[in-house]
């Protein structure tokens, strides 16, 4: 059963939210101290909502399309009487005071919160090691990172936790842990989907998108959270589609597709990663798919560039915790990697230097924008791999450049502003690999569509 046969089936009162609700706590209670996908949990709020919900279904009262599902969050989105930490003691005490738009949206839908998950610190990573809570470890390759930032929400849908969870990506957070987890993650176009309540790590990179196990997951929790929201003025005016009906004839939608498929994704990535993408790509050919082979000259740029323009709005973001409003003054409490980056940013963003790095990071990111949409015009979608390598060992030590490496490929959608989504493709002696699939900005429903078909086929 997927996620949408299971919301129906709780809507027709088949089986209730609260059998579904307790399945979930079942698996938090057990795996959750090994796991520690969660940082905080509330079953008490969680246990009313459900028996409201089904009391609700059983008068026969209208609810919301999210009726029952369990939903967790990232720790850096506002939700109400959570506690908001962005897995960093700068915030530990910290406690959401309001619903940030996408919340307030699952919760109108009748979606049920059950807490708050792990993340690297301010999103600031690709592991979910630097949470002040301590590494999620990754359900499906144990003692390996789950990927980051948004680990924790990928490591919650992976095991089983809960059915949709979010997370956000400002360069890969929420592909990269989906890839490395075996779920899927997607991050949609910029201006999509309201960023109100979101902690900002760069501001004009940051989306919040869903993971889920399957298709009929992304595309449910993307038609409650996407649309234009008046409170958050870079989200765009659109008729959201209907991404539940648009997966429904998936089988068909690989037919005709034009698939664009960028050598430079593959010469960087690691052979065995290669192969099972490459394997992918000839099932899709073989159910109507066509490859159109090109080019991206520009690969080696994408990192510098995100990470100069990363550096300068993360300082800026991070003026505000100065001590006085909110928790403790970031820079005395804050891991190694925020500290770089406050430091980084504070240097380039000085008069004298900004036109060395930051304004020549803001023309080669124009740059990259033309040369990835341009490819993407005679094409549907890039397929690629998400992550070039396989996920470390917990607690390897790593130098910064190695860490930002495994970024590579997943920064392009960020400084494109283009959606792009992780789905499953294959395993390495069981380590999951994902697929990464790119479109043009406001092509979110053929990249649902792709990953519907390609469900099919695996
Ligand atoms: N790993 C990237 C970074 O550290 C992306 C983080 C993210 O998408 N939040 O900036």
């Amino acid at each position: 059963m997927n996620i949408l046969e299971k919301s129906q089936s709780i809507r027709n009162h088949k089986t209730t939210a609260s059998e579904n609700l307790e399945g979930f706590i079942k698996k938090i209670n057990k795996d959750n101290p090994k796991i520690n996908a969660f940082l905080e949990i509330n079953i008490d709020n969680a246990r009313k909502k459900a028996i409201e919900i089904d009391s609700k279904i059983k008068n026969g009262e209208k609810v919301g399309k999210l009726a029952g599902l369990v939903v967790g969050i990232k720790s850096n989105i506002n939700v109400e009487d959570f506690h908001i930490t962005a897995a960093s003691p700068t915030l530990k005490n910290y406690i959401g005071s309001y619903d940030a738009t996408v919340v307030q949206r699952i919760k109108d839908k009748d979606g049920i919160i059950i807490g708050m998950t792990n993340m690297d610190e301010f999103a600031a990573g690709s592991s979910t090691e630097t949470s002040f809570r301590g590494p999620t470890d990754n359900p499906r390759a144990p003692g390996r990172i789950p990927g980051g930032s948004s680990g924790g929400s990928a490591a919650a849908v992976a095991s089983g936790m809960c059915d949709i969870a979010l997370g956000s990506d400002t360069g890969g957070s929420i592909r990269n842990p989906a890839s490395h987890c075996g779920v899927m993650g997607f991050k949609p176009t910029y201006g999509v989907v309201s960023r109100q309540g979101l902690l900002d790590l760069a501001m004009s990179f940051d989306q919040i998108g869903p993971f889920s196990l399957d298709a009929s997951g992304v595309a449910l929790m993307l038609e409650v959270i996407a649309g234009e929201d008046r409170r958050e003025c870079t989200t765009i005016n659109w008729q959201v589609p209907e991404f539940t009906k648009s997966i429904a004839d998936s089988e068909d939608a690989l037919k005709g597709m034009r698939l664009g498929v960028v050598k430079e994704f593959f010469d960087v990535s690691d052979e065995a990663i290669v192969n099972i993408i490459e394997e992918n790509i000839q099932q899709m050919q073989e159910a109507g798919a066509e490859v159109v082979e090109l080019n991206f000259d520009y690969l080696k740029l994408c990192l510098p560039t995100y990470y100069l323009i990363n550096y300068v709005e993360f300082f800026s973001a991070t003026r505000k915790y100065d001590g006085r409003k909110y928790g403790e003054r970031i820079e005395e409490v804050c891991g190694e990697e925020v500290l770089r980056r406050i430091y980084m940013g504070s240097y380039i963003s000085q008069k004298e230097f900004s036109g060395k790095y930051y304004k020549k990071a803001l023309q080669a990111r124009s740059l990259i924008r033309k040369e990835i949409t341009g490819l993407l015009k005679d094409v549907d979608v890039l397929v690629g791999p998400t992550v070039p390598k396989l996920p470390h060992k917990v607690g390897t030590e790593l130098e910064p450049m190695e860490m930002y490496a495994y970024d590579i490929l997943t920064v392009i959608a960020n400084l494109a502003g283009i959606p792009a989504a992780s789905t499953p493709a294959g395993d390495v002696n069981g380590i999951p690999v994902g697929m990464q699939l790119q479109a043009k900005p406001l092509d979110d429903e053929k990249i649902v569509k792709l990953m519907a078909a390609n469900e099919v086929l695996n």
